[in-house]
This record gives structure tokens, C-alpha cells and sequence, in this order.
């Protein structure tokens, strides 16, 4: 039986998704922000629509999405800055796709530590490598080509992974089989968020 301090703990609110290129967690994102009544804040999805508006972030960013590299450190601090001002994110939220680098871990702190908040959550969501490959060609979109999808997955190991021994050195860590149905993924982060 989970102890009382376990099961009285609170939900946490406001959470991470790390993972890499193709691990689920836009998907699960979207279902688990659901859930909690919280938005999912996906930077991936922002950038997207900028570019597709021809807004002049759009512009700044396009070239380097389609090579599946980074968008500076400054310029995602702005974005994401302005992101969780909105009063829809003053309860919570969910960050798919940021931080990706130990910079932006820094900056999303100090956004945090401004509006004095912390992290409660950083999930974690492992795939073997052959299935981040095979979901990316699956998806189709227009920064999924073959050699882009490669490059992601690099520049994911060189500049995100670290992101995973900062957050458990934090204790804030929760590491999940992401290799199972949708559901089943689900309801363990739910479980480790406190909120199933
Ligand atoms: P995603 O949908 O999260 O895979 O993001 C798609 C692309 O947007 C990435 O390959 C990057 O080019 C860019 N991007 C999204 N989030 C970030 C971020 N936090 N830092 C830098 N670039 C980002």
C-alpha cells in the first residue's frame, strides 16, 4: 500500500515532458494536460505556426527547424517567456519540447523563480532508438526526411540528454516505459504525477 504522505501528495502542476524525437510526448502531452485541466505548451507547435503564418519569428526560425537543428537559447527564452505570462498557464502547464539544452533549463528557472513558482515534475519518456526512427517516418512532416530525422535525434543526445542527469540529480525525475499503447503510458504518468 502507497504510504499517506504518497497519497495525500498534491498533483504537480507544473511539469516537463522530456524525451527524445519520436518518444510520445507531444501525444501525451496534449491527453495528460487534458487531464489535469492545464495546457500543453508545445514550443515545437508554436515555432510551426509562426513559420506557417510567415510571422517574422516564423521567418527567423524556418531554416533552422528544417536542418532538425536548435532555435538559439535567447531567442526560445523570449517565446516561452511570453508563453507562461498567459493567465491560462498561471495554474500549470505542460511543457512538451522545452528545455532542450542546460541553458534553457537555467532560463526556465529563473522565469519560474520570478513568478515564485518552481518545477514540480520533469517526465521522462524512454523508446528504444530503432522506434524513434520508425515513428518519426511514420509522421510525415516536413522536418521528418530520413537525414533531418538523424540529425534531430543527434543533436537530441548532444544537447537535451543532459537535461535528464540535471532534473534527477534535482530529484524531479520521473522516468517512464514510453515502448507501450498510448493508454498505458498515460496512466503511469498520471500515477507518478500524483493525479491518477
Ligand atoms: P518539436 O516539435 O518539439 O520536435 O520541435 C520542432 C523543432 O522546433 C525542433 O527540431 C527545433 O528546430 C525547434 N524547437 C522546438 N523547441 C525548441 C527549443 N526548446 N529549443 C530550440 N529549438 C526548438
Amino acid at each position: 500500500m502507497a504510504g499517506a504522505a504518497e497519497s495525500a501528495a498534491r498533483p504537480a502542476r507544473r511539469i516537463v515532458f522530456l524525451g527524445a524525437p519520436g518518444c510520445g510526448k507531444g501525444t501525451q502531452a496534449v491527453v495528460v494536460a487534458e487531464a489535469l485541466g492545464i495546457p500543453a505548451i508545445s514550443t515545437g507547435e508554436m515555432l510551426r505556426s509562426a513559420v506557417a503564418e510567415g510571422s517574422e519569428l516564423g521567418r527567423r526560425v524556418e531554416s533552422v527547424m528544417a536542418a532538425g537543428l536548435l532555435v538559439d537559447d535567447t531567442l526560445m527564452a523570449e517565446v516561452v517567456r511570453g508563453r507562461l505570462a498567459r493567465p491560462d498557464a498561471a495554474a500549470g502547464f505542460i511543457l512538451d519540447g522545452y528545455p532542450r539544452t542546460v541553458g534553457q533549463a537555467a532560463t526556465l528557472d529563473e522565469i519560474l523563480a520570478a513568478g515564485q513558482v518552481e518545477l514540480d515534475a520533469v517526465v521522462m519518456m524512454e523508446v528504444p532508438a530503432e522506434e524513434l526512427v520508425r515513428r518519426a517516418l511514420g509522421r510525415g512532416r516536413g522536418d521528418d526526411k530520413d537525414e533531418v530525422i538523424r540529425e534531430r535525434l543527434r543533436v537530441y543526445e548532444e544537447k537535451t540528454a543532459p537535461l535528464v542527469g540535471l532534473y534527477r540529480q534535482r530529484q524531479l525525475l520521473a522516468e517512464i516505459d514510453g515502448f507501450r499503447s498510448i493508454e498505458q503510458v498515460t496512466k503511469s504518468i498520471l500515477e507518478v504525477l500524483h493525479a491518477a
